[in-house]
């Protein structure tokens, strides 16, 4: 196997989403975002994992993402989040995946589509409540739910919305969340008041999983929090605070092995533009993962990689496919000697991909999303 891999600790998934279980009223159901290679984690074993937990929904981006899915056997409900091209609305009949629908165009091809191969499918609406990317407008939520209620072909089985703030800690933006809430509930509503029944209602992604718990409805669909990461404001201190105290629990781990230690004399430099200039005489220590396998360049400064307990910063730029630590003198580190970049800091890690992330400016999804394919995964307590 390559030198560099991450480990995925499915036990902490499982965990991860008992503590949501946990969190939300009995009878919700729990819709798991497998999207983007589940946040980089690897979408079939997490969807695997999430499905024996008892999830009863599962949600990807794309119609590739939700095939794949289904080539692998699994078998529950599929939403797909984001609105597909009108020539993969085959397949989302074809595979019996659930995507999310909000104008009356999309509807009408998907009925099209659905006829022709004599397939019943099930859509959710998706609402724009005040995110102001999809969804239609409050206003036309009746109509549209209307057409897909008596299309022959097409069955409501839901309706969403989604948040764009539920993260922070802003007075203004807590207030903008509980007017998106309430819009909500005021158009579903409506729709149950024009005779439809409006299916499985759902608007918190995990900030408001962990926080609102009035944001629960029908089912919630946290991503982050089932990777073990605390979105935005809501960390776990604003969570004891609001006395919900949740433990997540990160579950990848990126390691690569320490493939060769150099001696550098004082003033040698290090990598691409010799931005690192030895600062006495020292050792380096040389690892196989660079910027091609998603540690950016501009991570440099922020990542401390964990090598026999202790911790130490990178030098030079990060390259492509390599990257240098400064091991300083006396470091009994030697070669072949693995390296935690991120991970768990209860397996002694020195940061998480959310203390990175917070360092170089991003968030953790922008970290685990990253992690490329050239990585091979691990799968921990399978
Ligand atoms: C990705 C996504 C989620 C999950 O968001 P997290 O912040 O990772 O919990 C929920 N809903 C929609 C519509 C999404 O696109």
């Amino acid at each position: 196997m390559r030198a560099t891999f991450a480990n995925i600790y499915l036990d902490n998934i499982r965990h991860n989403i008992s503590e949501i279980r946990r969190l939300i009223p009995s009878g919700t159901m729990i819709c798991v975002p497998v999207k983007a290679d589940a946040y980089g984690h690897g979408a079939v074993p997490v969807a695997r994992v999430a499905v024996e937990c008892g999830a009863e929904y599962l949600a990807v981006a794309t119609v590739a993402e939700g095939a794949a899915l289904r080539s692998a056997g699994i078998a529950v409900p599929v939403l797909v989040l984001s609105l597909p091209h009108p020539s993969e609305l085959a397949e989302v009949v074809e595979q019996g995946l659930v995507p999310a629908v909000q104008d009356e165009e999309f509807i009408r091809l998907l009925g099209s589509e659905a006829e022709a191969r004599r397939r019943t499918i099930s859509v959710h609406l998706k609402v724009d409540t005040g995110m102001g990317r999809i969804g239609c407008v409050p206003g036309e939520a009746v109509r549209l739910a209307d057409m897909v209620a008596s299309s022959r072909w097409l069955s409501l089985g839901g309706m969403f919305t989604h948040l764009p703030v539920p993260d922070s800690a802003s007075p203004d933006d807590e207030a903008f969340t509980a007017g998106q809430l309430s819009l909500f509930g005021d158009v579903v509503s409506a729709v149950r008041a024009a005779g439809i029944s409006p299916g499985i209602c759902h608007a918190a992604s995990s900030a408001a999983v962990l926080r609102y718990p009035e944001a629960s409805l029908d089912m919630v669909r946290p991503g982050l929090a089932v990777y073990g990461y605390y979105p935005g404001d809501v960390d776990a201190s604003f969570l004891d605070g609001i006395r919900r105290p949740v433990l997540l629990k990160p579950a990848m781990e990126l390691r690569t092995t320490v493939v060769a230690v150099r001696r550098v004399r004082k003033g040698q430099s290090v990598s691409y533009g010799r931005t690192w200039i030895a600062p006495e005489d020292c050792d380096i220590g040389v690892l196989p993962l660079g910027y091609a396998d998603g540690l950016l360049r501009h991570y440099g400064g922020h990542v401390k990689v964990t090598i026999n307990g202790r911790a130490f910063p990178l030098c030079g730029r990060i390259c492509m496919d390599q990257c240098m630590v400064c091991l300083g003198n006396g470091s009994g580190v030697s070669r072949w000697d693995e390296a935690v970049v991120f991970g768990p800091r209860e397996l002694g890690s020195a940061q998480d991909a959310s203390g990175i992330a917070c360092a170089a400016g991003t968030i953790p999804y922008e970290i685990t999303c990253g992690v490329n394919r050239r990585v091979p995964r691990v799968y921990k307590n399978p």
